[in-house]
């Protein structure tokens, strides 16, 4: 009868270390991948993806404003006012004086008009 008990508390006992290692081994394998497998993006891009219609139209050419958003940052566009949807006063100018007053990171400015 003490022979049982004492199996059943070592069955417990190696039950809850192993899980504890997988547990371990599972936490440090996602620490890894989010440290060396996250994207880090331009926080530009979300601030003049915010600063768009968001009528996610494609009128630009583009599949929504934040690919839009991303050409212009990028510098694959120039002209902010092939987002059709936009408007001079509301969308253009605000967009044209965030990226003036936030160049590239080499200190070099946003080739950008309206
Ligand atoms: S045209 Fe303007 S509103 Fe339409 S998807 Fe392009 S950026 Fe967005």
């Amino acid at each position: 009868m003490v022979n049982n008990i004492m199996l059943i508390d070592l069955t417990f006992l190696w039950s809850f270390l192993i899980l504890l290692a997988i547990g371990i081994v599972l936490g440090i394998l996602i620490f890894l991948a989010v440290k060396f497998f996250t994207v880090k993006e331009d926080p530009r891009v979300a601030d003049v993806e915010k600063m768009l219609p968001n009528a996610n139209c494609g009128a630009c050419g583009y599949p929504g404003c934040r690919g839009f958003a991303e050409a212009l940052i990028k510098g694959k566009e120039t002209k902010v006012s092939k987002c059709r949807v936009g408007k001079e006063a509301t969308t253009y100018d605000p967009i044209i004086a965030y990226l003036n007053a936030h160049p590239n990171t080499d200190g070099s400015k946003i080739n950008i008009s309206k």
